[in-house]
């Protein structure tokens, strides 16, 4: 499974690195980046809640 960010829709909300931290991190203005893209099987309930969790829908999930 891997994580993807569309970074032309994200609007710097912050809301889905709490979920994730080990998958996303945001820089100083709040925008998010990715630390993976490949998501480990004990990290799929977190990317699923950050794709939830980002009111933009900039993250997204393919297997
Ligand atoms: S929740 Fe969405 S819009 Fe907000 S920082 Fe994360 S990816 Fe960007």
């Amino acid at each position: 499974m891997k994580l993807l960010l569309d970074s032309t829709r994200c609007q710097g909300y912050g809301l889905c690195q709490e979920p994730a931290p080990e998958l996303i991190e945001l820089d100083d203005w709040g925008y998010a980046g990715l630390s993976a893209t490949e998501v480990p099987p004990r990290g799929e309930d977190a990317a699923e809640a950050a794709v939830a969790a980002c009111p933009n829908s900039a993250l997204r999930l393919v297997k």
